[in-house]
């Protein structure tokens, strides 16, 4: 570029200063002319040629060599001073001799360039003709060209090195913006570490030393351990996104630190997933990684003043024996980790022999949206009864699934799914909808029933839910007193303000409140004084051993005294004996729940139990 723009420059130039060459020269030519014709005005031309050679000795002087033609006119006198060749003399200048008008200008003669003029004094009758040869053009293309030439061959050298500095320092931003977006592409911007991409082509990388190994006789081995966290969810849907993004940040911080020195990879998998991969150890080794693992995920994470306990669940999955490939390593460290989750085991090594179950978990969980979408999920309805004459008094509502596959699943096999995934709100809402809808029903064929439906702890997070419960019991007009909403009392730590809260505006609107399993959580008793509750229902596993353990019976006995005391309606569940059923009138209990008096059924076959008769209508 910088060379074409030089040439550009340079004809420019040469072409401006060439012209102003010529201009002088012809300015001057000009003057010359009629300097001379005013001489030969005033003094006439001499005969006598020696005298006229004096005459314009000064003009031989000037021009010498150059001069290439002079003539002069005067009256009817046409003196050839110095001769031309008439080819010389362009068409132009004969015109100008015929016409009698002053004309100059330049011709291309054999060698060089010519300026030639003819001076015609208006005032006399005196003409002048002068041919002498150009140099503005030489001059120019000395003076001007050379010196631009060279200017320009500077300024070329010079815009070559500027470029190559420049496309230097371009070529090394790129280059630093490349490895940017490289680190962006693998790396998980909240904690830096390395994400799902990197860690795919690390196996990769990883699968190809095993070939070459292989081929050698050598055998690999690596374990996956994939880190999932317990109480993260609760966390984030209750404090925020904000503390949920800073505990992951320190958590991962901690394992980082823990895990640095030692050539394990450690990747944020997901949203509160991360994975470890370990290479060359043995299995007792990465059993050992994982129990500090867990050890270090259950300390207690600093943010402000609060201290958080997370808790993690890790399934571990070997190559080669649990997965040939990196799809199922990863699926199988994914299998031990849920049962570790489950059964609150802290981690787990897969086992084949086991996965058939897990295996329809994963298919289960992948399956909830169109099972929702499809209204595969219904009600069976057990009664609650009055003791001692066993009147019913309501009916708790039990979800289950009626699967195309699987047949009818008990909620065992599938609420820790639900709560787990996104679609634990909207499930919720679609259990009480189809709840409230029965309860219309039956107040419309005057079975007035209260119908309990339970929640999960997740659903305290959903500002949402008591608008709706409100907005649905006013649309099929049901009484609020109608409703109850069972939620179990081992909730966490989390929960107690949203708990609180939740209760409070239940209460506000008329909806009765149980606490579900009572009995099984620690803070049972301090909390329940300061809940606005209606029932407590004493967890199963207290009635199940009610005639053979005395802890049991007493314990019973202390929950039906609390509830007297503080004005809560006790009610005994999975009552399943006539014995157990009498003892519990024996000790006080007015209300209970189970097998013995009706198990949970689906709404054609309560209705036919209960007498209730119009079954199109209720089971629409
Ligand atoms: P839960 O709230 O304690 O419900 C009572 C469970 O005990 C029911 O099991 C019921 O069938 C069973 N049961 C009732 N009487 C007896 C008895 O005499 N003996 C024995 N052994 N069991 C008895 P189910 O239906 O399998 O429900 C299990 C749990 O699933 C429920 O426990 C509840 O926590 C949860 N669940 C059920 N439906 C829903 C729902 O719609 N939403 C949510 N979030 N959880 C639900
Ligand atoms: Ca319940
Ligand atoms: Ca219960």
């Amino acid at each position: 570029m910088s060379f074409v723009v030089s040439i550009v420059f340079v004809v420019v130039a040469y072409h401006l200063a060439s012209d102003l060459g010529e201009k002088f020269e012809s300015r001057s030519l000009f003057l010359k002319a009629k300097e001379i014709a005013n001489y030969v005005n005033r003094e006439g031309i001499a005969l006598d040629s020696s005298m006229e050679m004096k005459s314009f000795d000064s003009i031989f002087k000037e021009f010498g060599d150059d001069l290439i033609g002079f003539e002069i006119w005067n009256s009817d006198i046409h003196k050839v001073i110095k001769p031309t060749n008439q080819k010389i003399k362009p068409p132009e200048l004969l015109l100008a001799v015929q016409n009698n008008v002053t004309k100059q200008g330049f011709v291309d003669g054999h060698e060089n360039r010519i300026m030639w003029i003819y001076f015609s004094a208006p005032s006399s009758k005196t003409s002048v003709m002068l041919l002498v040869r150009a140099y503005a053009l030489d001059m120019a293309l000395s003076y001007v060209a050379n010196r631009l030439f060279v200017t320009s061959f500077l300024t070329t050298w010079l815009a070559i090195w500027a470029a190559l500095i420049l496309s230097a320092i371009i070529a090394k931003q790129f280059e630093k913006n490349n490895e940017q977006l490289a680190h962006l592409a693998n790396h998980d911007p909240l904690t830096g570490l390395p994400n799902r991409n990197f860690f795919y082509a690390h196996f990769k990388e990883f699968e190809s030393r095993v070939r070459f190994k292989n081929r050698r006789g050598v055998s690999v081995r690596g374990t996956l351990l994939m880190i999932d966290l317990d109480k993260f969810k609760d966390i984030n849907d209750s404090l925020g996104h904000n503390v949920g993004d800073e505990i992951l940040v320190k958590l991962s911080q901690r394992l980082s630190k823990y895990l640095e020195k030692s050539e394990d990879t450690f990747v944020r998998y997901g949203g509160d997933e991360f994975v470890v991969w370990s290479e060359k150890k043995e299995n007792l080794d990465s059993i050992s990684l994982a129990k500090k693992i867990l050890e270090l995920c259950r300390k207690p994470i600093r943010i402000g003043k609060s201290f958080f306990e997370v808790g993690a669940s890790i399934g571990l999955a070997s190559y080669p024996d649990d997965g040939g490939c990196l799809d199922e390593l990863v699926r199988n460290a994914d299998v031990a980790m849920y049962r570790a989750k489950n059964l609150r085991l802290g981690y787990q090594v897969y086992q084949a022999s086991r996965d058939k179950y897990s295996d329809l978990r994963i298919q289960l969980r992948g399956q909830l949206s169109s099972a929702l979408a499809d209204a595969q999920f219904v009600l069976h309805y057990q009664p609650k009864v009055r003791l001692p004459k066993e009147e019913i008094m309501g009916v708790e509502c039990l979800v289950r699934w009626e699967h195309p596959q699987q047949g009818l699943l008990l909620p065992n096999n599938f609420i820790d799914l639900v709560e787990q995934s996104s679609l634990i709100h909207e499930f919720t809402r679609y259990i009480i909808e189809r709840a409230i809808f029965q309860c219309k029903c039956w107040i419309d064929k005057g079975f007035p029933l209260c119908v309990a439906v339970n929640i999960s702890h997740y659903n305290l997070n959903d500002p949402e839910l008591v608008p709706f419960i409100k907005s649905r019991l006013v649309y099929y007009q049901v009484p609020a007193k109608y409703l109850e909403i069972e939620l179990t009392e081992s909730v966490t730590m989390v929960e107690i303000s949203s708990v609180h809260s939740v209760f409070k505006k239940l209460n506000e609107i008329g909806v009765r409140i149980s606490i579900d399993d009572f009995g099984t959580g620690i803070s049972s008793l301090a909390y329940l004084k300061d809940l606005q509750v209606d029932y407590v229902k004493i967890d199963r596993s207290f009635i199940a051993n009610l005639l053979c353990d005395e802890s049991d019976e007493a314990m019973i006995k202390s929950i039906l005294y609390l509830g007297e005391n503080l004005n809560k309606t006790v009610v005994a569940e999975g009552v399943e004996s006539k014995e157990q059923s009498l003892r519990l009138i024996e000790l006080g209990c007015r209300f209970a729940q189970g097998y013995y008096y009706g198990k949970p059924l689906d709404i054609d076959s309560f209705n036919i139990a209960m007498g209730i008769c119009d079954r199109s209508v209720l089971s629409s």
